[in-house]
């Protein structure tokens, strides 16, 4: 990347089922972003998921790999559907994602559960509860804990048995808090960090060592929550939530359920990012196969995660405002996908959609 220059390399997979739909339109967003405000996209596009597989054999060919080594950022779509259900779990599309996140570094997972005051109405919450919106950020560790620990099967007393690890090293929970922290920092300067430590050992570590960040973060508070008690006051009080950090199982389940009460998974982007500024940016929803090819989708989870990539990845911050500010405008206007649409709205695709907002970019 050559920063006065603004030219970046983006490495592109559109993925399988809606995916090369809700890319194509978040693409032709950010050819707008480079038009209006002079900066080059070098989009590159490679294979990962299902239509690897049909090509080449595997989920995460060695080309793909290679081409997002030596990008500035990754965006994907969505990966999987039912056409490989039946290979086994080592080999089906969703293994490419798991493969991307370790081979890339990936640790810190962030997704943002926002409810965009137009569309209060879409979440299954009582208005009471969700009040004038909602704006959670959950920072999920990506690549340690029960998911990459040690697994396998053996034989017990109770007959044939399988198992698999959970366990943290202190330098993978220091790093995540920190991520936590730094992000709460430009927000509202609270972390909630959730985890199962009257009961695991991993979580009394997991505790101990996000205190001990903590103090290098004086004007942020920290609350502990176990995880339990989290999936609960995510649907009670939502609002409590600003930056809530958690290890990659928990946070796997509680960023879904987050992403639910918000009641439009659309609409919502995510972020995975390594140490120093590269990340792999994708919605948070799969690849849909009951919509895919209809034109239906709503890209702007796509649309959204772009404009993540452009603040966080690569800086700039005033291109991603306009991207957020052009959604916004396209829900002001009236404008609604199938999957948030109502009376009184205009209804329209996956491209109008990609089309409106890139014109309405300022
Ligand atoms: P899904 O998110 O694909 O779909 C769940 C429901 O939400 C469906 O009814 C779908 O039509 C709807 N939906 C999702 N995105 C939408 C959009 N942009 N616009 C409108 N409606 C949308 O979840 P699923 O059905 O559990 O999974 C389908 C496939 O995607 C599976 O193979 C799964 O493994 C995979 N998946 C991939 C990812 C990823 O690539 N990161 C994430 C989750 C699931």
């Amino acid at each position: 990347m050559t920063d006065n220059e603004k030219k970046y390399n983006i490495a592109v997979i559109p993925g399988d089922g809606i995916g090369p739909e809700v890319m194509d339109a978040g693409l032709n967003v950010l050819a707008r972003i480079g038009d209006k405000f002079g900066c080059e996209f070098k989009t590159i596009k490679v294979l990962a998921g299902g239509a690897a597989i049909d090509e080449t054999g595997k989920c995460l060919p060695q080309e793909t790999v290679d081409v997002c080594k030596t990008s500035d950022a990754v965006l994907l779509a969505a990966v999987g559907g039912p056409k490989w259900n039946s290979l086994p779990g080592d080999e089906r599309p969703e293994r490419a994602l798991l493969g991307l996140r370790k081979i890339l570094g990936l640790y810190a997972n962030l997704r943002p559960a926002m409810v965009f005051s137009q569309l209060a109405d879409t979440s299954p919450l009582k208005s009471e509860i969700i009040g004038g919106g909602l704006d959670i950020l959950v920072v999920r560790e990506l690549t340690g804990g029960i998911y990459f620990g040690e697994k396998g099967t053996k034989e017990t007393e109770l007959g044939p048995a399988a198992y698999d690890v959970e366990q943290y090293s202190e330098l993978e929970v220091e790093r995540i808090a920190r991520t936590a922290f730094n992000l709460a920092e430009k927000r509202n300067k609270n972390v909630i960090s959730v985890d199962k430590s009257n009961v695991l050992e991993s979580s009394r570590l997991w505790r101990r060592v996000v205190e001990s960040v903590s103090a290098d973060y004086p004007g942020i508070t920290l609350d502990h929550m176990y995880v339990d008690n989290a999936a609960m006051q995510l649907v009670r009080n939502p609002r409590q939530f600003d930056v809530l950090l958690t290890s990659n199982i928990f946070g796997d389940i509680l960023s879904d359920e987050a992403s639910q009460i918000t009641g439009s998974i659309g609409m919502l982007p995510s972020a995975s990012l390594a140490d120093g500024n590269f990340g792999m940016y994708e919605p948070v929803h799969g690849s849909a196969p009951d919509i895919a090819g209809k034109d239906i989708a709503n890209p702007i989870a796509m649309i959204l995660s772009i404009a993540m990539m452009l603040r966080y990845t690569l800086g700039l911050s005033c291109e991603a405002d306009s991207i957020e500010n052009a959604v916004n405008e396209f829900l002001d206007k009236g404008y609604r996908t199938p999957d948030i649409t109502g009376e009184g709205y205009k209804t329209v695709g996956t491209k109008e959609t990609g089309r409106i907002i890139a014109e309405l970019i300022k």
